[in-house]
């Protein structure tokens, strides 16, 4: 792994600032499972286009939340791992211009990076579906908690988290993720599977791919390089490699 840590040095010294894509990987370290990995991603147990989907909260809300509430409700108290930490010092010492992420967490953001685009929502807030109201998450899990389904307490609208679902539209965050993709010589995808289309287009986009994933990615084919490790691990010895202070 030395070798290939030295590589994707090298690569970043010829190439900065690139741009980080993320996955529910980097986030596994501070104890949030994924979707994919076998035996602890949340797919070994649920479908989660069965829960988490538009379909999902229009048809079945009261499932829907209780199932959302038990997986994503109690994820304040998390820290960062050395995953996110290494993120943020390369995009302080200049070579990373931004952390497009896939994640819901808020992590890279706990972590200190500073410019960070989520391209599938996040979970401090939830929205009202019949005004334009926004409210902390907290608004909606007490009423779920009450047994009750999450209202707007302005106009009695359903709220919905504001965390983009299988079958939403793609937000803005996406759009300018694209551009940036676009802007970057070098892309460095870290903790995902790569299988959750369009976020992963934005790989297939990268005019120079590096992938760090524990196991295969379905774009390994298209890389310049593959780090198969651990992404706290590997984060971290690149940081070092960068003598980055
Ligand atoms: P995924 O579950 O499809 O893939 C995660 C990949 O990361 C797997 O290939 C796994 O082998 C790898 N991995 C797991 N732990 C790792 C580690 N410590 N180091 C290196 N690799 C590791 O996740 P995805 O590609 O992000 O797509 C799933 C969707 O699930 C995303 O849209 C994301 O929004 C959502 N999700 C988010 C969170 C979160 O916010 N933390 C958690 C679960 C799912």
């Amino acid at each position: 792994m030395r070798s290939e840590i030295s590589q994707l040095a090298r690569l970043l010294r010829r190439h900065r600032p690139a741009l980080a894509l993320t996955g529910a990987g980097v986030s596994t370290e501070s104890g949030i499972p994924d979707f994919r990995s076998p035996e602890t991603g949340l797919y070994a147990q649920y479908d989660p286009l069965e829960y988490l989907s538009l379909r999902a909260l229009e048809s079945r809300p009261q499932v829907f939340w209780e199932f959302f509430a038990r997986h994503y409700g109690a994820l304040n108290g998390v820290q960062p791992n050395r995953g996110h930490l290494a993120l943020a010092r390369l995009e302080t010492a200049g070579y990373l211009s931004a952390v497009v992420t896939q994640n819901i967490d808020g992590l890279h953001q706990k972590a200190g990076t500073r410019r960070v685009l989520e391209v599938h929502g996040h979970l401090r807030t939830v929205r009202c579906t019949a005004c334009p109201q926004h409210y902390p998450l907290a608004v909606a899990l007490e009423q779920v908690q009450a047994g009750c389904l999450p209202t707007c307490p302005d106009c009695g609208g359903r709220l919905r988290p504001n965390v983009v679902l299988f079958g939403d539209m793609m937000p803005p965050a996406f759009t300018e993720a694209s551009s940036l993709v676009r802007q970057s010589a070098l892309v460095v995808v870290v903790g995902s599977s790569l299988a959750v289309s369009p976020a992963n287009y934005l790989a297939w986009e990268a005019r120079r791919l590096v992938i760090i994933n524990r196991e295969m990615t379905a774009a390994d084919g298209e890389a310049d390089l593959v780090i198969r490790g651990e992404a706290g691990e590997t984060l971290t010895a690149l940081v070092e490699e960068l003598k980055i202070p």
